[in-house]
Parts: C-alpha cells; structure tokens; sequence
C-alpha cells in the first residue's frame, strides 16, 4: 500500500481525479504541478494514513510511513538543492492539512518548520537578510507552539499567549505593525516565545527538524478530531470516515522584503457571482497575515483596488501610494497570476480560491479550489458557465447546492426605507444580505441569545474560527479588521450569512461590550442593521422586502422543470401561501391543513361551540357557522392553484388543542352557549388526554363525530363548483388523517362520497374529486395494499411516520435529540432528514403495496421532509408523483428533484 505521494517540478504521482485519497489540497497540488505551474515540490500522506492513525495510534503509525516520508524528503531536497535538518543549506518546510471537502481554517497548518538556531544563522547569512530569517524563525515557534505543542489562549477573553507577548514587545519599542520589529526584536521574541513554551510544557523547545517533522504530521492528524473541525463537518455534513491528508511542502517565502508578497486570489466574485477576477495581498508577509487581518491587505487589480479605495472614503492619491495593486507593484507577477487563474478556471470549470505566495519577484502557487459562494453567486456562476459553453444544462443543475438557493428569496432591505436609515458605519461588502439584530460580541453569548428566539448581530474585531457557532445564529457578522479573504468573510459566504468586514472606523471593546460608530456609543443588546451589498452599517432595525426573483434564478428553475421527473407541491393553508408559493414555482397543494383556518378571526368560537355541544343537534348547529367560513377559504385556495391540484386534510388535531384553558374565557363561553362555569370546565377537563398525539385526533374524530367530516366534505365539493362556475379549473383532493385500518378509511370515504352525491344532487352539477389518505402511522404503510382499494392517493406524512416509528415524541424529543447528535448516537435529526434506513423503508413498503393494487395510485410526501434535499431525492427516486412542501423551500425540492431524476 502507497501512503505517501510526491509532486514538484512539473511531475506528480498523485492529480485531481484523487482528492479522496490525497485530499483536496493534495489532488490540486499534484494537479498545478502537471498543468505546468509554479508550485514548490512536496509529498502528500493519504488520507487513509490518517485513519489508521485514528485506529492504530501515532508510534505505529510512524512506524508504517516513516521510510516513504524519509524518502519523499530527499526528493524534495533534490528539487531544491537544500538539505532538510542541516544548517548549511536549510531546507524548511509547511505541514499542511486537507481533506475531501475543503473545511477553511478548520485544521492547522505549521510553517518554516525545520528552523532552530543553527538554520536561522545560516538562512540570514544566506538570504543576506537576517530580518527575514528571524521573522521566520518567530512565526515557526509561533505556529508551532501552538498547534503542535498545544498553547492556546486560556479564555475566550484573553489573547494568544504568543501574541500577547508580541503585543509587549511591540509597546516597548513603541510600533505598531509587526513589519516594524527589526532583527533585534525578532530574536527576543523567539526567546520569549521559548521560554512561554518551556513554562507551559515543562521541556525544551524541540531543535531537530525530524521531531519537528513527526510532530507536525501527526499534530495534523490530531486537528482532524479537534472541537471545531468536528463541529464543521457535522454542519455540513462531511462524514468522519474520510479523513485528512498531510502535505509537506518546500517553504516559499513572502517575508523576504518588499519584493516578496502572499496573497488569495478568486477567479470570480464569491459574493456576486460576478466574472471579475479579484484577490488581495500583503508585501512582505506570509501566509494567514492576508485572513488574519493584522495589516490592511491591498487589491491585486487596479479596477478591484480603485472599488475599495471608493467603499473606504480614500482618495486616488492615498490609494496609489499606501495601497497599491499587484498589478501596480509587481505587475509581470500580476499578469502571470491571472493568466494561471484563467488556466485553472478552465481546468476545473469553475470558479477558483488561490493562495501563492511571491518571493523575491518570483510568483509560487500554494493551493486552488473550487471556490466558497454565496448561493447568488452560486447561481450567476453557473449560469455564466453555460452562457460561456463551459459547462452544461445537467452540470449547472447538479453544481447547485439546493440549500443555498434559501438565500435568494429572503427579505432585502427596503428601498424607501434604507433613504431614511442612518449609516454609522462602512465596511467591506463581504457577503451580501440585509440582516437586523441585537448586538452580541462573543460567539457563545450569540448561542445563548439565538436559543432564547433573540436575533443578533455578532460584533467582533476580527473572528477566528472558534467563532464558527455563534457565527452559524447570527443574523449577520460585522467586524472591525480583515478584508474581502478574512475569516469573517469567507466563513459567512460559505453560510451565505450577511457579513460587513474590515470596517476599520469602528472601535470595539470586549471588556466594556460597547461598540463605537458614528460617534454613537452601543452597548450590548443595541440594534443595528448591516448591508453585506454595501457594507453599510445602519443604526437601529431597518425594515425588509421581498427580494426580486427571475434572471438567472428563473433560468435555474426552468432547467429544473426541463429535467424532473417529479412535480412540487406546496403546503398552504391560505390563499396568501398558494400565491406565494406559486411564485415560487409550486405545482398544486398537497398539504392544505383545515385547522389553521378555524383560529381566524370570530371562528374560533364556533369551533369552541361545535365542541362543547352535548349532542349531535349542537355540533351540527355550531358546524353549519362554520360551513360558509371554510367554503369561502378553499374558494380562495382553488383560484390560487388554477390547473393544479390542491389537496385539502381534514380536521386532524386533538379537540383540546380549540378549547379555552383560562377561566375568563371559559365564562365568556359559557355565557354566550347557555351553560354554567362548571359545565364548561368539565368539558375542557374530559377533553385532556395523557398522550394527545396517540389520542383521539385525525380520523378518529371524524369517525366518532360524523358531521364534521361532513360540513368539510360539503364545503370543499360546494367551494369547487363554485370556482369551476367562475371558469377556473379545480382539482379537490380529500385527504383524510392518521388512517390505520382499512376500516377506518372505508368509513371516512363513505360520509365524504355520500356528501359529495348529496350537494351534486342539490346543484344539479358535479365536478370530480379524489378521495385519499396520509400515510402516516405505520400500520397504514404495513397495509397499504388493503389501503389503496379505497384511496386514489397517498401521501406520506412523515412527521407523525417519524415520530412513530421511533417512538419519538415530536415535541419532547428536542431535549435528548440535541445529546444525541453530540454524542453521536444519531448523524441528523430524523425529524429533520429523512430516516431512509428505518423510515425509509415504511414509505417504501406503502409505495410499493399501494401501488401492487392500484397501479395508477397518485403518491407523495407532505411531510417537512418534502422541502430537504436529500429526502427528495430519496422519494423522487422511489417514484412518487410529488413532494410538498413550504412555500419558501419549493425551490429547493425543485432543483433536489431535478437532481435525483439526473443520478438515475
Ligand atoms: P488552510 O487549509 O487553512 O488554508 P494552508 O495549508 O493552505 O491552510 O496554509 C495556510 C497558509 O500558509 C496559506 O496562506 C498558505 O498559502 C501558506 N503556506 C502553506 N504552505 C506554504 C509554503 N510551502 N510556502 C509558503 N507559504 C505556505
Ligand atoms: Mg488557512
Ligand atoms: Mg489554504
């Protein structure tokens, strides 16, 4: 077995097709290298190695690969002509983390490794340049300290250890940037730093490079089971399986002076979509200075650098002199940069995150990928690729990631309103969104306010990647330092989260938690609405609108029609839903729950009424109160879904759900229904039940109080005649709840088809409509076959099939569902994924028996699992006619279905 793969000098064993086992940065290394690029040689260490690692432990391990990484050392000391752990001719190098999936920042990276003092001395005699020696020196003791050798900050209050003695050491000599400390002040930080070291590990600072090296390596390894790379893969799903790979790469170095730089670069706009190349860099730096926003990074174009210097308030002048582009500065290395950008773009046909770095004139590419997006530039991206006949119409489809598109149709600010708003501040535009919310500035203090339903706006200096969590609840992120590439902006991109970066003229502090902009103080709690379009920060909350669709949105919703094999519904129980759904693209109801509409307005007391009555005399008295409420409901819910059609469930929760708990209310209802307190009270009491969702609810009302299920079926047969007199095309679909028994359905089918040849009857005039059935306790799957003699259609309502298949109380199960999923005991939520494996196989069972007997069966999903991408493809695949679902997630189960119809 090969565990170690090596790549340099336009050779590599590994290329991108072998991103599982090499890891994305890997396969994308050995890549460059083959497309001829400029990437400094090195070896990548499987990421299997880094299972057996988590199996096997680190000496055996080490053991395993210790020869092939010897080896892959001499080859890249015979690329460079250096000698690794010897002074002479020091060869340093990056151990560097990377998995399947790019997880940014989420695991650590050790530069300059092999220095100690011997390799310093020689690297400063060599370079001529002790400055550059020393400061890398400073930065390996720095990065090595803390990701190897485990020192960290104690609290979330206090700063890096390391960097609070930097902090020290910079007042003493009175500067600012690090770029100020001279020789002198590198090397007593290297001291200290030592000493920090020696203090918190009790032993000395390892000088080999070969410890070194195995340290790294195996420090890699371990950060793929740190608390915040765990956390990362389990938002987005990236199984623990996989595993990170090792690169090990010669050092290239951007600290060498002012002809030296590192930067990012993205072929594209990550926040727009826009076809823009763009990117920042910092002179004389080295690697996460450009993200960890400790100098202002200046743009690699001119066009790019003039936007900033406008968004900031700079002139011409100041920019061309403090802020110079790359292509000002450095332009042939500018030139070969976007032509290899264009070179990877094409490559990989899709829009590339680069990292290079230039030393001494000389430009070095250290990694590329597909690029981080918000869910608009998703979609522009895409759609530029095809108008540029570099993808196709399949690849567009399958490159969206369905979730995303959530982004699209949220509020944005509104325009009458945004003239008023006062700005306070301005930042970068990092990612866009209109977002409003309290201020928070730690990251678990946003986790304790979002649980208790509060909105916040995360306010911090800079964010690091312990901030992730608190990042994941916040309405938006404003930070104070960093750029277009800093943490904050990427992050939030990734999330498609609202984030104004780098606003320089804000002044925060932690300790007072006050926030200073405009010349207004703002504590803790305060409001304040950022603009990730701008970068405009506004005081107090700023009202929203509806975003506007169409463009490259409605041309994904078009491809998304032109491939799926299954339709989308919605679930809406007003005519305002359907309409909006229907903007959205849904074809048809399938979920129109009845008892939202008996809480509006004056109704409620006729329910409360229908349900209080001793007898059948009163119920059908207070029922026909009702009957006109409901007809003119569904009315309004036909014309909405005209052509489609529009499943409408009958009344399905517990009765005690309608009934007034308060006495005060409970007297009035007396009052008005001629009956004591006290009898009321009884009522209300008798109706209390140990186990509601088990209780007499769905069909089991239906079947002991008949008439209800009458004055419904009336009003829907009754509502559809009249909109089919009005011209429009209706298509009522009756759907009866929680049904187990054949005999269940049967007795339900009879009351409604026995109305239904009643008001015929009356009206002298008819209209077809189905008579069907929510799969949803799972006796009703198991006999599904009896079922369907009765039902034209199914529709599996997940919810409850869920919470009875586990046997979890939908309502209580949230306590222990959250342990769960932290301990690992369950992957997801199954209320909120689909269970395919357990679940799964019910619905299965129900399409497959349903449809043994009636082969022209309608079926679908009304379950919220209707709107989640990889439960839609689980019932696309399986067949079904349709999935419903929220308006605001049709588009979403749109492009899934269209997905799962492209897979097969
Ligand atoms: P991440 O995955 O968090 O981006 P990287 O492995 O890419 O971490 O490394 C972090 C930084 O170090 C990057 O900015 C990268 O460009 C820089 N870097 C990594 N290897 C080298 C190298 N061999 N020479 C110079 N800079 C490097
Ligand atoms: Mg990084
Ligand atoms: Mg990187």
């Amino acid at each position: 077995m090969k565990r170690v793969y090596t790549f340099g000098d336009g050779k590599a064993e590994g290329n991108a097709e072998m991103r599982n086992l090499l890891g994305g940065k890997g396969a994308n290394l050995a890549e460059m290298n083959l497309l001829g690029m400029p990437v400094p040689p090195g070896f990548t260490i499987t990421t299997e190695v880094c299972t057996e690692y988590t199996q096997k432990g680190r000496d055996a391990v080490v053991k395993l690969i210790q020869k092939e990484v010897e080896d892959a050392i001499a080859h890249v000391e015979s690329l460079t002509g250096k000698k690794f752990d010897n002074p002479e001719n020091p060869l340093l190098v990056s151990v560097r983390s990377g998995a399947r999936a790019s997880m940014p920042g989420m695991m650590d990276t050790v530069l300059n490794l092999g220095m100690n003092d011997a390799t310093v001395a020689s690297l400063a005699e060599k370079s001529g340049n002790p400055r550059f020696a020393w400061d890398s020196y400073r930065r390996f003791v720095q990065m090595y300290g803390d990701v190897v050798l485990g020192m960290k900050p104690k609290s979330k209050a206090d700063i890096d250890p390391f960097e609070a003695i930097m902090e020290k050491v910079k007042e003493e000599k009175g500067v600012r940037l690090d770029t100020e400390l001279g020789v002198e002040d590198l090397q007593k930080l290297v001291k200290l730093f030592k000493s920090a070291v020696k203090d918190f590990t009790g032993k000395d600072f390892p000088d080999s490079a070969w410890e070194q090296l195995w340290g790294g390596i195996c420090a890699v390894f371990d950060s793929w089971m740190n608390e915040r790379a765990i956390l990362y893969r389990r938002m987005n799903q990236i199984p623990e399986e996989w595993g990170t790979a090792v690169n090990v790469q010669a050092m290239v170095y951007g600290n060498m002076g002012e002809n030296s730089a590192t930067g990012v670069a993205f072929s594209r706009d990550a926040a727009t979509g826009e076809n823009m190349f763009n990117g920042e860099y910092l002179i004389n730096a080295q690697g996460e200075d450009v993200v960890a926003g400790i100098r202002t990074p200046q743009q690699i174009t001119v066009e790019g650098s003039r936007r900033w210097a406008a968004l900031q308030g700079i002139g011409e002048e100041e920019r061309a002199s403090k802020y110079p582009s790359l292509q000002e500065t450095m332009p042939v290395c500018a030139e070969e940069l976007i032509s290899i950008a264009n070179k990877l773009e094409d490559y990989y046909r899709d829009m590339q995150d680069m990292e290079f770095t230039i030393q001494d004139g000389k430009l070095w590419m250290l990694q590329t990928r597909n690029g981080k997006r918000t869910g608009a530039a998703m979609v522009k991206i895409a759609m530029d690729l095809l108008r540029e006949n570099k993808i196709d119409e399949k690849t567009v489809l399958m490159r969206m990631e369905p979730q995303k598109l959530d982004e699209l149709l949220h509020p944005v600010f509104d325009k009458s309103a945004l003239k008023r708003a006062n700005v306070m501040a301005k930042g970068l535009p990092a990612s866009p969104g209109a977002a409003s919310g309290q201020i928070v500035f730690f990251a678990d203090e946003a986790e304790t306010w979002a649980e208790k339903k509060k909105k916040v706006v995360l306010v911090r200096i800079e964010t690091s990647p312990e901030d992730l969590r608190g990042m994941a609840v916040a309405q938006g992120i404003l930070t104070m330092r960093g750029g277009m590439t800093s943490h904050a902006a990427v992050v939030a991109r990734g999330m498609g989260k609202c984030c104004v970066s780098g606003a320089g003229e804000i002044k925060v502090d932690y300790a007072a938690k006050t926030v200073e902009m405009g010349g207004k103080v703002y504590k803790e709690g305060d409001w304040i609405s950022l603009n990730g379009s701008t970068g405009e920060v506004y005081d107090g909350q700023v009202p929203t609108a509806e975003p506007e669709l169409g463009g490259d949105f409605g041309a994904i919703m078009n491809l998304a029609a032109k491939y799926t094999k299954t339709l989308v519904r919605t679930n809406a129980d007003t005519p305002r839903d359907a309409k909006q759904a229907r903007h959205f693209g849904a074809q048809g109801i399938g979920l129109c729950r009845t008892e939202h509409m008996f809480f509006e307005g004056d109704r409620i007391k006729a329910v409360r009424e229908m349900i209080l009555s001793g007898d059948v005399e009163g119920r059908r008295k207070a029922l026909a109160k009702l009957l006109p409420m409901q007809r003119s409901d569904f009315e309004g819910i036909f014309e909405a879904m005209d052509g489609y059609g529009v499943t409408i469930r009958l009344l399905d929760p517990p009765l005690h759900e309608f009934v007034p708990h308060q006495t005060a209310t409970q007297k009035e209802l007396a009052s008005e229904m001629g009956l004591t307190l006290e009898e009321v009270k009884a009522k209300v009491d008798s109706l209390e039940e140990f186990n509601p969702m088990l209780g007499h609810r769905g069909c089991r009302l239906g079947i002991t109080y008949p008439e209800i299920t009458e004055m419904q079926a009336r009003a829907i047969i009754e509502a559809a005649l009249n909109v089919k007199n009005r011209g429009i095309s209706v298509h009522p679909e009756i759907m009866i709840p929680l049904v187990g028994t054949l005999k269940e359905i049967q007795n339900q089918a009879d009351v409604i088809n026995t109305t239904a040849a009643k008001v015929f009857e009356e009206r002298g005039e008819s209209v077809p409509y189905k008579v069907g059935t929510m799969i949803e306790v799972p006796r009703a799957a198991l006999t599904a076959d009896q079922i369907a003699t009765v039902a034209d259609f199914f529709s599996f309502g997940t919810n409850d099939l869920t919470q009875m298949t586990f046997g979890y109380s939908r309502d209580d199960a949230p306590k222990f569902l959250k342990f769960y999923k932290e301990h690992g005991i369950i992957k997801t939520d199954p209320f909120e994924v689909l269970d395919q494996e357990g679940v799964g196989q019910l619905v299965r069972m129900g399409v497959e028996k349903g449809r043994a007997t009636k082969p022209e069966l309608k079926v679908g999903i009304c379950g919220e699992h209707g709107g989640e991408p990889s439960s839609v493809k689980f019932c696309a695949k399986l067949g079904m006619n349709y999935v419903s679902c929220s308006p605001y997630r049709v588009p979403i189960a749109r492009v899934a279905a269209a997905q799962a119809a492209l897979e097969e």
